[in-house]
Formats: structure tokens, C-alpha cells, sequence
């Protein structure tokens, strides 16, 4: 197999790990930098141009493409797919994904056990927002934020109001969430690969702190997940339409919650955590996955809903 790999900077470690699970399976593998794929799209011929060379013969791609670039990102990756390169992930689902209201929405229509979750646009309405999600306590989300930044703890109803005026008058995108205090500053990251979670760890936020993401401090363990969480990442991977993807989850006292599906989870965390060969697992889906659409014309075929 001939794999490109989308990803903007060839010595990080997922990057890294990828390129060498698929040489160690005897495929040739190539490192592209997103940014710097061109196309022109009214051809009917489609093609992809790097550095002036033309990009041919991919059977696959793995998109491993950061939050900063996701517009251009994913456009590079619909040209791939118009070229029948199959899609690790597809373009679709990523955005789909990098939009966390839609993500919500999407899985609260298909049952999946969320934090109480409500957003609005106008100062006007906060109070009333603050109330609808059990008032304080609780979470206030910049949309756009990653690796914990812009996530804030407001205690009380004062403190809530004027975090969520502050980012109204910044316009950005926020969200206001039920606080899971039972969950201590612990999460669950579900890496599934496929239609299986292949390994899972616990995040604990260091001392004083809720936010459990490791860029903030918090350290990984190896978790052994119930069934039902086990369950709960795997139909969430499917609604968001996402062949590999992190699943993030609270322990609720209703159960396990999803925070968020992240469709470009990173390998180092996991791989130390679990002790597992996560970008093997990657590799050996993809081949499966392109024997199995050999005699399929179409390899890009859009799954998920919405
Ligand atoms: P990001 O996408 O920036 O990582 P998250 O929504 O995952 O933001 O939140 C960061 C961390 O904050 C989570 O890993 C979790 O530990 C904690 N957290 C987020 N939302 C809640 C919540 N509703 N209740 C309790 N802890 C939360």
C-alpha cells in the first residue's frame, strides 16, 4: 500500500509512530504537509500538487489534522477522497466533529449520556441559561478551545454571569455545562479503532485543579472500562461517522457522560498508558479496511448522519 499522511509537523510522535508501523508492515508511507497540498478543483480529472510535483498513486490517507487548520485540512481531504483514496477518517466527520455543539446535538438525538448542556447568544438570556443547567457549579466551555484552554469552573451564580458575560462581549462561541463533581478531576479517554475500543486510560488533574487533560498537568493510567462504557465509546464513534477517534467521558453518578469525540487522538498518552501497539492497530484497520472495499468502486463512501 501506498498511505500519505497529513500532518504538519513529521517529528511528532503520533506522526512518527504512524510512518513506522506502516514501514514495519512492508508499506510505503509519506509525510505531507497540509498546508502545502494544492488542487485544482474544477478539473474533471481531480488532482493534489505538492511543491510542484503531482501527488498519484495514494491508496490511503490518514488525516492527522490539528484544530488550527481544519478548514483548509479538510478540504485537502475531500480532494483525496474525490480521487478515491480511502480516508483514514473522513472529511465529513471531522468537521462534524470539530464542531462540539453539532457533535452534541448529534449524539443527545441518539440517546448517548451527556453533561446537561445549554448555549445561548445573548446576554439577556444568561440567567436563565445559568438555571436551565441546575445553576451552579458548573462549566463554562470556550467552542473553539483545546488541550482544557478556555475551560472554566465558575462556583457561583456571580462568578458563572460574569465569565459568561466576558466571553459574550469577546464574541466567542461558549457553552455552559453541568459540573460532574463526582468524576474528581478524572476523565476517560476511549481510543477506538474501528468498531472496538482497543485501549482506554484514565486522566487525573493534578492537585487543585479539574481539568484532567495531560497539556494541563494530569497524569494517564490504565483504566478498565465497564461494559457499558465500553459500549457508549463505540456507538458514539459510529453516530459522529469516525473509523479512529478519542472518546472522552465523565464517571457520572447517571453513568458515563461524553465530553467530546476528538477525531485526530494523539498516540503518545495511549501507547504509554496501554503499553499497546496503537499505531499498529491503526495500520492493520486500514488494510482490512481496503481489502474489504476492493470491489467497491466508491471508497469514500460518507457514513454517520448530520
Ligand atoms: P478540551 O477539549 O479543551 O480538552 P474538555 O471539554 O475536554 O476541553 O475539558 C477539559 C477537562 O475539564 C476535561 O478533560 C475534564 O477533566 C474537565 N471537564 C470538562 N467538562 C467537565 C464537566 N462538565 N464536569 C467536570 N469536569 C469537566
Amino acid at each position: 500500500m501506498k498511505i500519505a499522511i497529513l500532518s504538519r509537523n513529521s517529528k511528532l510522535y503520533s506522526t512518527t509512530r504512524l510512518v513506522e508501523a506502516a514501514q514495519a508492515r512492508g508499506h510505503e508511507v509519506r509525510v505531507l504537509d497540509v498546508l502545502r497540498c494544492y488542487m485544482n478543483i474544477t478539473s474533471h480529472n481531480p488532482s493534489i500538487h505538492y511543491r510542484g510535483e503531482d501527488l498519484t498513486g495514494f491508496d490511503a490517507v490518514i488525516p492527522r489534522i490539528g484544530a488550527s487548520v481544519t478548514f483548509y485540512g479538510t478540504a485537502v481531504l475531500r480532494q483525496f477522497e474525490m480521487m478515491n483514496v480511502m480516508p483514514l477518517n473522513e472529511s465529513v466527520a471531522i468537521s462534524r466533529s470539530r464542531d462540539k455543539l453539532r457533535s452534541m446535538q448529534l449524539l443527545a438525538r441518539k440517546g448517548i449520556g451527556l453533561p446537561v448542556t445549554g448555549f445561548a447568544n445573548n446576554p439577556d438570556d444568561i440567567a436563565d441559561l445559568i438555571d436551565q443547567v441546575g445553576g451552579p457549579p458548573l462549566v463554562i466551555k470556550l467552542l473553539e478551545g483545546t488541550q482544557g484552554i478556555g475551560v472554566v469552573l465558575a462556583e457561583t451564580h456571580n462568578a458563572a454571569e460574569s465569565v459568561i458575560q466576558a466571553f459574550m462581549g469577546l464574541k466567542v462561541n461558549i457553552m455552559v455545562q453541568e459540573f460532574i463533581k463526582e468524576a474528581g478531576g478524572s476523565d476517560i479517554r476511549c481510543f477506538v479503532v474501528g468498531d472496538k475500543v482497543v485501549a482506554a486510560m484514565k486522566r487525573q488533574a493534578a492537585d487543585g485543579e479539574f481539568r484532567s487533560n495531560l497539556h494541563r498537568g494530569g497524569t494517564a493510567t490504565l483504566v478498565r472500562l465497564t461494559p457499558e462504557e465500553r459500549s457508549v465509546a463505540v456507538r458514539a464513534a459510529k453516530i459522529m461517522g469516525l473509523n479512529v477517534c478519542g472518546v472522552d467521558m465523565l464517571r457520572s453518578n447517571h453513568g458515563p457522560v461524553i465530553m467530546e469525540v476528538n477525531s485526530s487522538p494523539g498516540l503518545k498518552g495511549i501507547e504509554f498508558a496501554s503499553g499497546k501497539d496503537i499505531a499498529g492497530l491503526i495500520i492493520q484497520f486500514i488494510e482490512k479496511r481496503l481489502e474489504s472495499l476492493e470491489t467497491c468502486k466508491d471508497k469514500t463512501r460518507t457514513r454517520g448522519k448530520g
